[in-house]
């Protein structure tokens, strides 16, 4: 018999992306599979029903939940929902199992497998898969469009009648994915852009999107290609390079975070005193804490005239394509293990065997089994 695989209208507050959307549906029948969604499951990314073809229909979530063998999310099931799977139910999707520790019991003590996207090895051949990248990518874009639209200046040099505007200074800390994105959408606003990571591999790539890299003399080469914590000496000689930058910027998004970890505090209050009244911190790490010390998640916190902008799921404010690219991550990581209709999981494949977070009643994912275990 054909896998049902399933998706639900998110509930979690503001979350407007589906994990399946209508291309994608589409190829998972062509594969044999059946698709089942709760009604509206796309309709808040800009995907509603009438344009999934070939899917199913639930009357309800739990009505998905009971019948689904695979089912996909954007944000963890709650404890309640998990409940409410089929007892050898395959769960896909974001987990956050750092954070989410009664869900990890859960989905354990209920014998799921879960696969957390968080997880994917970054290898080359995974790439396609790679969820974090992909909306990590769009939470750096949407960052420099925040920015931009809370300046109360012009992002590119003008030329014009009433004389010449000079451009933005925009300084962009951490540059990962989504500060990659950030420097290459503020430099086609035309700003002025210097960026800053402590990883040092990252200069000729910030270099190569046309902007400065700020050299304070410390590099934090940690191992798999993120970053380590620094030491008390280095932070201080960090510190002092880059709060001139700060000072400097009419604009900072920050996305420095290292994996499993509160983000790093990198902007004091002290520095954002130095800023402009009127200059902007967009925090993309609010969600870990915050890189800056005055950050509150969610909110919009004015401080003697600058404000600092504590993001909270960029990507779901791009959702239409935001669930585009999230869906055809999951389809990648899923199409392997389905053949005829049905799922069949190579527990020899370094993807899958990476990516899982709980089977067979046990907890798979070792730091997350010693967090909430004690044991490797
Ligand atoms: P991330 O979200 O974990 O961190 C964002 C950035 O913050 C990183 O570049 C990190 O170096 C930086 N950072 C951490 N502490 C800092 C500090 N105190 N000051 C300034 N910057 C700081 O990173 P990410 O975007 O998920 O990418 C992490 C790594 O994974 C990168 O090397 C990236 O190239 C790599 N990657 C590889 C693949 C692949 O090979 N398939 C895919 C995606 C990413």
């Amino acid at each position: 018999m054909s896998v049902t695989i399933g998706a639900l209208r998110e509930s979690a507050p503001q979350e407007k992306r589906v994990s399946l959307v209508p291309e994608v549906a589409d190829k998972l029948v062509k594969d044999g599979a059946r698709v089942l969604l709760e009604h509206g499951a796309g309709e808040r990314a800009g995907f509603p029903d009438p344009l999934y073809k070939s899917a199913t229909w639930g009357d309800s979530a739990a009505q998905v939940l009971r019948a689904a063998d695979v089912l996909l999310c954007v944000q963890p099931l709650g404890v309640e929902q998990i409940g409410q799977l089929k007892a050898a139910a395959v769960l896909v999707g974001f987990m956050q199992p750092h954070a989410r520790s009664d869900e990890v019991r859960a989905l354990k003590a209920r014998g799921i497998t879960s696969f957390a996207m968080e997880l994917v090895p970054r290898i080359s051949r995974a790439q396609s898969m790679d969820a974090l990248s992909s909306q990590a990518a769009i939470a750096g874009y949407k960052a420099v469009l925040l920015a931009a639209n809370q300046l109360q200046k012009f992002l590119p040099m003008l030329t014009t009648a009433a004389g010449t505007i000079r451009p933005a200074q925009v300084l962009v800390i951490g540059a990962g994915v989504a500060g990659l994105q950030a420097i290459a959408t503020a430099r086609r606003l035309g700003a002025m852009v210097e960026a800053y990571d402590v990883r040092s591999a990252t200069r000729e790539q910030v270099k190569s999107l046309g902007a400065k890299f700020v050299e304070t003399g410390v590099s934090a080469e940690g191992s798999g290609g993120y970053a380590r914590e620094l030491t008390a000496e280095e932070k201080a000689k960090q510190q002092e390079v880059l709060e001139s930058r700060i000072a400097a910027a009419d604009a900072v998004v920050t996305t420095a975070s290292v994996p499993g970890r509160p983000a790093p505090k990198i902007i004091p209050r002290a520095a954002v005193e130095r800023m402009r009244p009127g200059a902007v911190v967009v925090d993309v790490a609010a969600e870990q804490g915050g890189n800056c010390e005055l950050t509150r998640a969610g909110e919009v916190v004015v401080h003697q005239g600058v404000s600092i902008i504590g993001a909270l799921n960029l990507p779901a404010a791009l959702a239409y394509n935001a669930s585009e690219m999230y869906a055809r991550n999951l389809y990648n990581f899923l199409k392997p293990a389905l053949s005829n209709g049905e799922l069949q999981i190579d527990w020899s494949d370094e993807v899958f065997a990476q990516a899982c977070l709980t089977h067979g009643g046990e907890i798979r994912h070792a730091p997350t089994a010693k967090a909430l275990e004690g044991s490797t």
